[in-house]
C-alpha cells in the first residue's frame, strides 16, 4: 500500500537526521513552489509497505508569521498525509510541545517520536512515554535520531495510525471563558456558511480568526465576504474586551493557555529530574564562557576568523585545479578550432561564462561546509544571540551577521554564498534588508581592483587603504539597511525568539548532507541562466567589429613588421619557442603592440564600446571616461572582469596580476585618471550593480522585482556618491 507521511518538529529537534536514517538515499530535495523553503522527499519500505515522506521546514509554531510555518501548515490541509510524524526534543519537552499543541489542534493523525532519548538520559531527566501517551491520547515512540534506535518501533506505530484513524479528529483545548464563549459564537457562524470547510477543521478557523491569521482572514473574504465580515467584527469586539480587561490580545492568551494545557500534562509524572535541576549543565557552562560579555565577542571573532580561515584558504587548492580545468579546456579549443567567431564565443563566452561561476562552486562548498559546523553544532545561535542587539540598531537581526561576513565583511568572500546564506533569517523583511546590502561588502573579486588603484594612486600607505575601504563597505551597508527597512521595507523588528539550543557534536554525515544539498541548489539555480548572459556580454564587447578597411590596415602593419626582419626570426616567432633571441622579442613586442591597438579599436567601435561612449556625457560628472565605463559595464558580469577590461581598453592587452602594477602606472599616467578619479572610482565600484550570479541569485531567493530593485538602487546610489566625491574632491584640487 502507498503511504503518504510527513515529518515535522522545532528547528534543531533531529529532523534531518530521523530523515536520513529513515530514508537513507532514497531522498530528493526541491522547493516549494515561489519561495525558498526545501522540500524534502524521501521513500522508505517497511513490511511490504512504501512509505513517501515529506520532510517539512523546522518550525515552533505554526501561525502565519513566517514562510515555513506556512509552508507546513498548507502542506498538511492541502496533502493530507495519512500521518504525521512530530519529533520533539526530549532533553526539551514544553518548548517542543507547543507545536504538538497546535498539530493536535488541527487535527491531523499524529505519531509523537521522542527523540534525544540519550541527551536527556545524560542530563538525568526521566520520562515516562506510557504516561505521556496517555495524557495526550497520542503514540509516543522513544527514539535516538543519531543512532537509529528505535526506528522500527516508530515506523510500526505509523502504520497501526494509519491503519485504526482514517479521518482527523481536531483536539479542543480551553482559551479560558471569554475566548470559548466568542469560539462558540465564531463556530456557530462558521458551520452555517461552511466557510473553509473543505481544508480546516471548523474550530481551527475560529481559533485562526482569534489569532488574526493574515492568511485564514484573508482567504475568509475571498471565499465568503459577508461571513467574514461577521466573524472579524465578532473578533474585533472580544479583542477590544481582552485589551481593555487584561492589555493583551487574544493571541497572547491562546499561547498562555497552551503552555498551561502542556505543563498541565507535564505536571502530572511525565518528567522527573534524577539531579538536582539547577545543575549547571555542560552546554550552560560553555555558554558561561562563550556568551560572556568581554569574553564571548574575542571567542567569536577568533572563530569567525577561522571560518574565514578555511572558507578562503583552504578552498584556494580545488579552485586553482577548477581553474585550470577550465583553462586546460580552453586551450584545447584554442588549438582544435579554427579562428574565427564560434572560437571566440566558445572561449570567451561559454568557457570564461561558466568556468567563473562553477570556480565558485569549491568556494561555496567549503563555506557552507564551515557554517553547517557552526549550525549543527548550535553556535551560530549565539552569534546571532550577540549580534543582535548592535544589528537591531540598524532595523537588521542577529542572524544577518554570517551573511555579511561570508560576502566579504573581513575582506574578500562572495556575495553569491552571502545571498545564500540569509537563509537563516525568519522575518522577510529583515531577511530581504540583509539579501540587498550583502552586495556592498568587499567582495574578492572586487579586491583585485581595489589593489590595482590603490596600489596605483596611494601606494605609500596599502594596508591603511584596505582597512579604510572594509569599514567604508561596513557603515554604508549598514545604514542602507536602515534606509530600507524605514522606506521601502518599513516594518516592526522581530523580537529574538531563537532558541540557543545546547551544544552538541556534529555528526560528519549530517555536514556532508547539509554541504551537498545547498551547493547543489547554488549549481542549480546559477547554472541556468548564466551561460546566455555571459554569451551576451561577449556578443556586446565583439560585435559589430571593425570595418574591412581598418581591420586590413592593422594587418598591413603586421606585415610589414614581418618583413621587414630577416626570415630565420619570423620562423622563430612563429616557432612559438619560449626563450627568444632578442631581435625576436622586440619583434614579438612590436607585433602585441600593433595586436592591442586593434583589440582597443575593436573594442571602441562594439556595442558596448559605443554605449560606453554615450554614457560619457554622463559618467564625465563622477570623472570617468568611455573605457573606463566599458569596464564597469564588463564588471557586471564579474567584478574581476574590471581589471581585465581596463587593461584591454587601455591597450594593455591580456593583464594578469603581475602585470596589475604596470596597468596601474599606465592609468596614472593617463590624463583622465588622479587620485580623485580613483576614489570615486572605487566608491563606484564598491557600492554599484551586484555581479550577475549574485543578481540572479538575488532573483531566485526572492524575485526578479527585487534583482532589479538591487541593481537600480545600488547602481543610482553608487553613482551618486562616485559624483560627490569627484566634485567635492575637484573642487578642493585634491587631486
Ligand atoms: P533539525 O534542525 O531538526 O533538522 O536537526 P538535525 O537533524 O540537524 O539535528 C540537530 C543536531 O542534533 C545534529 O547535530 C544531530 O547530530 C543531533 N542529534 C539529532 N538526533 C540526536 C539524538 O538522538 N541524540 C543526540 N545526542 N544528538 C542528536
Ligand atoms: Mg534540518
Amino acid at each position: 500500500m502507498q503511504i503518504l507521511m510527513a515529518l515535522a518538529g522545532n528547528p534543531n529537534a533531529g529532523k534531518t537526521t530521523l530523515f536520513n536514517q529513515l530514508t537513507g538515499a532514497r531522498q530528493h530535495v526541491g522547493n516549494y513552489p515561489g519561495i525558498t523553503v526545501d522540500h524534502k522527499e524521501g521513500i522508505i519500505r517497511h513490511r511490504d509497505h512504501t512509505i513517501t515522506l515529506t520532510d517539512l521546514p523546522g518550525t515552533y509554531s505554526m501561525t502565519a508569521y513566517s514562510a515555513e510555518e506556512l509552508v507546513t501548515r498548507d502542506y498538511l490541509v492541502n496533502e493530507r498525509p495519512q500521518v504525521v510524524i512530530n519529533i520533539v526534543d526530549a532533553s526539551n519537552l514544553e518548548r517542543n510541545l507547543y507545536l504538538t499543541c497546535q498539530l493536535m489542534e488541527l487535527g491531523v493523525p499524529l505519531v509523537i517520536a521522542l527523540n534525544m532519548m540519550d541527551v536527556a538520559k545524560d542530563r538525568g531527566i526521566e520520562i515516562k512515554t506510557e504516561v505521556l501517551e496517555q495524557l495526550l491520547q497520542v503514540p509516543v515512540v522513544p527514539i535516538i535520531a543519531r543512532s537509529g534506535f528505535g526506528k522500527k518501533e516508530l515506523l510500526d506505530a505509523c502504520l497501526r495510525v494509519t491503519a485504526e484513524v482514517a479521518t482527523w479528529h481536531p483536539r479542543d483545548i480551553s482559551y479560558g471563558e471569554d475566548l470559548d464563549t466568542t469560539l462558540t459564537e465564531l463556530i456557530a457562524r462558521i458551520d452555517q456558511a461552511a466557510l473553509l470547510q473543505d481544508s480546516y477543521p471548523t474550530r481551527y478557523t475560529a481559533i485562526k480568526y482569534l489569532e488574526n491569521d493574515d492568511q485564514i482572514l484573508a482567504k475568509g473574504r475571498k471565499s465568503a465576504p459577508d461571513t467574514a465580515q461577521v466573524l472579524e467584527e465578532i473578533v474585533a469586539k472580544a479583542s477590544g474586551h481582552t485589551q481593555r480587561t487584561l492589555e493583551v490580545f487574544p493571541e497572547a492568551i491562546i499561547a498562555d493557555h497552551r503552555y498551561g494545557y502542556i505543563k498541565s500534562i507535564l505536571r502530572q509524572g511525565v518528567v522527573t529530574h534524577k539531579f538536582d535541576t539547577d545543575r549547571l549543565y555542560t552546554s550552560d557552562k560553555i555558554d558561561k564562557v562563550l556568551t560572556n560579555r568581554l569574553v564571548g565577542p574575542v571567542f567569536m571573532m577568533l572563530i569567525l576568523f577561522a571560518v574565514y580561515q578555511f572558507t578562503f584558504s583552504w578552498s584556494d587548492l580545488p579552485v586553482t585545479w577548477l581553474e585550470n580545468g577550465f583553462g586546460w579546456l580552453g586551450n584545447q579549443i584554442e588549438h582544435t578550432l579554427p579562428d574565427g567567431m564560434l572560437k571566440s564565443m566558445i572561449i570567451s563566452g561559454v568557457i570564461d561564462g561558466v568556468g567563473g561561476v562553477l570556480g565558485f562552486v569549491p568556494l561555496i562548498m567549503f563555506m557552507f561546509f564551515s557554517i553547517a559546523i557552526l549550525e549543527d553544532s548550535g553556535y551560530l545561535a549565539r552569534v546571532a544571540f550577540m549580534m543582535d542587539r548592535i544589528f537591531r540598531i540598524f532595523g537588521l537581526h542577529g542572524s544577518s551577521v554570517m551573511p555579511f561576513i561570508v560576502s566579504g565583511g573581513i575582506a574578500g568572500g562572495c556575495a553569491v554564498p552571502g545571498v545564500m546564506a540569509t537563509r537563516t533569517l525568519r522575518s522577510p523583511k529583515e531577511r530581504m534588508a540583509t539579501l540587498l546590502t550583502v552586495p556592498f561588502m568587499n567582495c574578492g573579486a572586487k579586491l583585485p581592483v581595489l589593489a590595482l588603484l590603490i596600489g596605483a594612486f596611494f601606494s605609500n600607505n596599502k594596508a591603511w587603504y584596505m582597512f579604510l575601504f572594509t569599514m567604508l563597505a561596513w557603515v554604508v551597508a549598514l545604514l542602507a539597511a536602515r534606509f530600507l527597512r524605514s522606506t521601502v521595507l518599513k516594518g516592526a523588528p522581530t523580537p529574538f525568539v531563537m532558541e540557543l539550543p545546547p551544544y552538541r557534536f556534529p555528526t560528519l554525515r549530517g555536514l556532508l548532507i547539509h554541504t551537498w544539498e545547498r551547493t547543489y541548489q547554488y549549481i542549480k539555480k546559477a547554472g541556468t541562466v548564466i551561460l546566455g548572459i555571459s554569451i551576451l556580454l561577449w556578443a556586446l564587447m565583439t560585435f559589430p567589429g571593425l570595418p574591412e578597411q581598418q581591420t586590413a590596415s592593422f594587418e598591413q602593419q603586421r606585415q610589414e613588421i614581418l618583413h621587414s626582419i630577416s626570415p630565420t626570426v619570423v620562423a622563430e616567432i612563429a616557432s612559438g619557442a619560449n626563450a627568444l633571441s632578442p631581435q625576436a622579442t622586440e619583434v614579438s613586442t612590436k607585433l602585441n603592440q600593433v595586436n592591442n591597438e586593434e583589440n582597443e579599436a575593436k573594442l571602441q567601435h562594439s556595442f558596448a564600446g559605443r554605449f560606453g561612449i554615450l554614457l560619457e556625457s554622463v559618467t564625465r560628472l563622477a570623472g570617468f571616461d568611455w573605457r573606463t565605463n566599458i569596464a564597469l559595464i564588463g564588471g557586471f558580469a564579474a567584478k574581476e572582469v574590471i581589471v581585465s577590461t581596463l587593461g584591454t581598453a587601455y591597450s594593455m592587452g591580456d593583464v594578469d596580476t603581475e602585470a596589475s602594477e604596470s596597468l596601474g602606472q599606465r592609468l596614472k599616467k593617463d590624463n583622465n585618471w588622479n587620485r580623485v578619479v580613483a576614489v570615486a572610482a572605487l566608491v563606484f565600484i564598491m557600492f554599484y550593480a551586484p555581479c550577475f550570479v549574485t543578481v540572479i541569485c538575488i532573483a531566485k531567493e526572492a524575485s526578479w522585482k527585487w534583482a532589479f530593485f538591487s541593481m537600480t538602487f545600488n547602481t543610482v546610489f553608487a553613482f551618486i556618491a562616485a559624483v560627490a566625491v569627484y566634485q567635492v574632491g575637484m573642487f578642493f584640487h585634491l587631486a
